[in-house]
């Protein structure tokens, strides 16, 4: 069995002003505010193209490796639909801007982009029920029509939903850090259709599309659920028809919803209103020079000239503000390896831990350089930096004050901690005797004792030292 996965994706470029008027490209404004005769279709208005867009498209497909046309034109793709007044969405069908990109997965896999092309987007519809055909009355916010989008169609390279996933995500990364969408799936500013088709040695399946997928980690079980479903049809000996499916978030499920016999015609022509889209050499020259630092390629130097991990650089690289963070942490004095470590171990997973995005002010570069400080000079162990560090998180109170507040400083005073030692072993006499037939794997469970009553100060190599002393001696 392989299975074949292609994405075709549709991400809104975060341009001041609509495609092709000057709305302002706005989904958030007040229904049906941002609207004109040209987005809305209206008889005689003319189409003019925004500039911006096609330098934030020329910026994605170089990013994307792509190869940029010097001359591409618009053509007009028809269908009929409430939320499409003109009748007609303008897209690049026979000449699009760039083909032949492609991004590399982080284990080095290839996946090909076939095109990128500029189109615009539709309006958005509100249904007084749950499902289109079940609802009573519709309503039409005519904000989003054309609001600006580039449409990403790969080849069918992936071969697993996880690769389907970590392509979106690093297409989101990408397009990031380039400032040309905000790469939001939740809120639609990225949208991705999941084609896949299955083939075992004898037949293959027709290809299904998914569409709806609006989060990654759907993007995934989109087509996992897919997968299950195909190849059940083919065990039971029947034909996958082709056709698209839609996603069903509360269901966690695909259902379908048009065969290919029901597809649109859209009757593509060239659009007669706009000129043809001359691209000079010089522009896509300069707009090359102009990009900034990828992901991949600031992961690869945090890895080759920092010592930073490879999967610590890709997670730190991933993200402007983060990978800003980090190297100002690392101008700042810090070591890049163990600073690399603290901000993925402990300061992203105090962000992961309520599912907010990172923000370098919850844990400032001061605070954390105090909290490392501190450890790395055993004046605080591993497990109370932690505390510390959750406690910054929280209140945003400086890590001296709570250092100070609650006395957390380590306490690697041999007399101190004598006693205590000397409490846990006459506590646990059966481990005493493990330990002396042999067993010195305990001495951790030792340690750990006097942890738990120190609540974490204590310094546990001296503590260690100190119960092989003590239980050695007894000897
Ligand atoms: P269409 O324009 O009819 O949607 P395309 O040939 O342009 O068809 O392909 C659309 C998407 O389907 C692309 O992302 C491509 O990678 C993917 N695709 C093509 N063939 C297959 C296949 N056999 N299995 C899965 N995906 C496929
Ligand atoms: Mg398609
Ligand atoms: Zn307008």
């Amino acid at each position: 069995m392989k299975t074949v996965i292609g994405l075709e994706i549709h991400t809104q470029l975060s341009t001041e002003t609509k495609a092709f008027c000057s709305c302002k490209n706005d989904v958030y404004a007040e229904v049906n505010t941002n609207i004109c005769p040209v987005c809305t279709g209206q008889p005689g208005a003319l189409p003019i193209l925004n500039d911006q867009v096609v330098e934030y498209a020329i910026r994605a497909a170089l990013s994307l490796e792509c190869e940029i046309h010097e001359i591409s034109s618009f053509d007009r793709k028809n269908y009929f639909y409430p939320d499409l007044p003109k009748g007609y969405q303008i897209t690049q069908y026979f000449h699009p801007i760039a083909t032949n990109g492609h991004v590399d997965l982080n284990n080095g896999k290839r996946i090909r982009i076939q095109r990128i092309h500029i189109e615009e987007d539709a309006g958005k519809m509100f249904h007084s029920s749950e499902t289109i055909t079940e609802a009573r009355s519709s309503l039409v916010d005519l904000n989003r029509c054309g609001i600006p989008l580039i449409e990403i169609v790969t080849e069918p390279d992936m071969e697993k939903p996880e690769e389907a996933r970590e392509f979106m995500e690093k297409l989101r990364d990408i397009l990031r850090t380039i400032e040309v969408s905000t790469g939001n799936m939740e809120v639609g500013a990225l949208r991705c259709d999941a084609n896949v088709s299955i083939r075992d040695k004898e037949r293959s399946s027709s290809r299904v599309e998914v569409k709806n997928i609006n989060s990654f980690k759907f993007v995934q079980r989109a087509l996992e659920y897919e997968i299950e479903r195909i190849t059940e049809v083919m065990k039971n000996g029947e034909n996958v028809p082709q056709e698209t499916r839609g996603w069903d978030s509360l269901t966690k499920s695909t259902v379908s919803m048009r065969s290919k016999e029901a597809e649109n015609d859209y009757r593509y022509f060239p659009e007669p209103d706009l000129p043809i889209l001359v691209i000079s050499k010089e522009r896509i020259d300069r707009i090359k020079k102009e990009l900034p630092e990828l992901p991949d390629e600031k992961a690869e130097k945090y890895e080759k000239t920092l010592g930073v991990t490879r999967d610590n650089a890709k997670i730190l690289a991933k993200d402007k503000t983060l990978s800003k963070y980090f190297e100002n942490a690392v101008a700042s004095g810090l070591s890049a390896k163990d600073t690399s470590n603290w901000i993925v171990n402990e300061v992203l997973a105090l962000f992961n831990s309520d599912s907010t995005e990172f923000n370098h002010e919850r844990i400032s570069i001061d605070n954390l350089k105090k909290i490392m400080d501190y450890t790395n000079s055993s004046k605080i162990s591993r497990l109370v930096a932690k505390e510390v560090m959750a406690e910054v998180y929280k209140s945003g109170k400086d890590p001296d004050t709570i250092v100070r507040g609650k006395n957390l400083l380590q306490v690697s005073n041999e007399n101190e901690l004598i006693s205590v030692v000397k409490e846990v072993i006459a506590e646990n006499p059966d481990t005493v005797a493990k330990y002396k037939s042999g067993k010195t794997s305990v001495l951790g469970f030792f340690v750990g004792g006097v942890m738990k009553k120190t609540k974490g100060k204590a310094d546990p190599k001296i503590v260690g030292k100190l119960i092989k002393q003590l239980l050695d001696d007894e000897n």
